[in-house]
């Protein structure tokens, strides 16, 4: 025999039931987005590598070590697997002048690829769903989008999420911040592990965001950022806080909160949960003032977030709000294929009609006994098995039994509507 072939490290295969899981969380959303005006966008999933170095920035953990980059064979060309959306949205709306008549809202759902070490909640290839506002200076569209995030974890039923934000400034309040984070970075040099001595000159913001539990004290105590911003950025930060308030969206300010990503200032924010491990953050955005500007457009304003759905499908799971869809309605009982000709027409006829068919097929000794279909209906989940003897067919009926007794009186319901859709089914052949 040949070699087994396995999937690719830190990319999952998604296969029922889980993929009704899927399904079920992306119509959800689909919906929410679209009662907010959110339209669909999608993009390649491949993109010049120059736009995800020129927009989340050089020093960033995603260009240092994250990308799966690869020169074109054919034309030499430097592509990479987008690790994220944004840069594909801004760059899509540059293109194609989308923001010639004002602001736009857009969303996006699929694959990201990061080279990451794979753990739960950690994977190379992931799935995110980004909400995109391009063209609108808030803080009202920031709010609108801190909602939107609230509203979908209400519709999924899901608890126990926690909101956290910050404002980064914009780029002059944050070069003061920089150096004087610097200065006390410096100070206590013999304190920094080798990840924060790395980026103690590059991106010492990112400092901040550390796991290291030896590094908590020194981070504590670092210059804040908050304290170097000017009346506009408090303005924006407190306006935006205002308008959450006034929702009753409740919040904790994290001054040690700063994104990835170089293109974020003003607002930014995290949705986390403490039921997931280490791995909690299960949205996060922020607005990205600078990133048209900073991959070759007009300066616009934006801003959005990205959920990650592998995560968000976690905690649905842990919180038993999955649901569970029974594969079929109907599972069709065939005893003898000689009647195929008439069952596959009234089959047709029920999905038409909006009636889920499973059809029992034949195995290398034919349809099988009664029993044994029986069986495979029951274990197809089916609720109702349809029968097609010999008899019934001769008569241009078919009987229908109940699989699963749910709830007894709709069990009883849901047969007899088969029943009547299996008999105007038949009567239209
Ligand atoms: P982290 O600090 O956990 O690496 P990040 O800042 O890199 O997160 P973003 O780029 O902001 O994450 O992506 C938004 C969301 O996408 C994250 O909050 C998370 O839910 C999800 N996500 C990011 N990377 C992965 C991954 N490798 N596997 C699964 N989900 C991911
Ligand atoms: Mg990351």
């Amino acid at each position: 025999m040949a070699e087994k072939l396995s999937a690719v490290k830190g990319m999952n295969d998604i296969a029922a039931p889980e993929s009704a899981h899927w399904e079920w969380l992306e119509d959800k959303i689909r919906q929410l987005m679209a009662r907010y005006g959110y339209r669909n966008f999608r993009a390649p999933i491949v993109e010049p590598t120059a736009l995800f170095v020129r927009g989340l920035g050089e020093v960033t953990d995603i260009v240092e070590k994250e990308m799966y980059a690869f020169e074109d064979k054919l034309n030499g060309e430097h592509l990479t697997l987008r690790p994220e959306g944004t840069a594909g949205v801004v760059r899509a709306a540059i293109e194609h002048n989308m923001l010639y008549d004002g602001g736009k809202r857009l969303y996006y759902m699929g694959p990201m690829f990061r080279h990451e070490r794979p753990q739960r909640g950690r994977y190379r290839q992931f799935h995110q769903v980004g909400a995109e506002a391009l063209g609108f200076v808030g803080p009202d569209v920031d709010v609108e989008l801190i909602l939107l995030a609230c509203d979908l974890w209400d519709e999924l039923g899901l608890t126990g999420i926690t909101l956290e934000i910050n404002s980064l400034g914009q780029p002059a309040e944050r070069k003061a911040h920089r150096e004087a984070l610097i200065r006390h970075l410096e100070a206590h040099k013999d304190q920094l592990d080798a990840d924060a001595q790395r980026r103690l000159y590059t991106n010492p913001l990112r400092i901040l965001d550390t796991k290291n539990p030896a590094m908590q004290a020194l981070v504590e105590a670092a210059p804040k950022l908050m304290d170097f911003l000017g009346a506009e950025s408090l303005k924006h930060f407190d306006t935006w806080r205002a308008l959450l308030d006034a929702q009753g969206v409740t919040y904790r300010i994290n001054p040690r909160l700063v994104r990835g990503m170089d293109y974020y200032n003003l607002s930014v924010f995290e949705f986390v949960t403490t039921e997931l491990g280490s791995q909690g953050t299960v949205c996060a955005g922020g607005r990205y003032d600078g990133l048209f500007e900073q991959i070759g457009g007009k300066p616009s304003p934006a801003v959005g977030w990205a959920l990650g759905v592998e995560r968000i499908l976690e905690l649905l799971k842990s919180q038993n709000r999955l649901p569970t869809a029974p594969v079929a309605d109907a599972y069709a009982i065939v005893p003898d294929a000689a009647v195929l000709p008439q069952v596959l027409p009234v089959l047709r006829a029920l999905r038409r009609a909006g009636v889920a068919v499973l059809m029992h097929t034949a195995g290398a000794e034919g349809m099988g006994s009664m029993k044994s279909q029986f069986k495979k209906a029951d274990a197809s989940g089916a609720r109702f098995a349809l029968i097609f003897g010999p008899d019934e067919v001769a008569q241009g009926q078919v009987s229908v039994k109940p699989l699963r007794a749910v709830d007894g009186q709709v069990v009883a319901q849901r047969a007899e509507a088969l029943a009547d859709a299996a008999h105007w089914a038949a009567s239209l052949r």
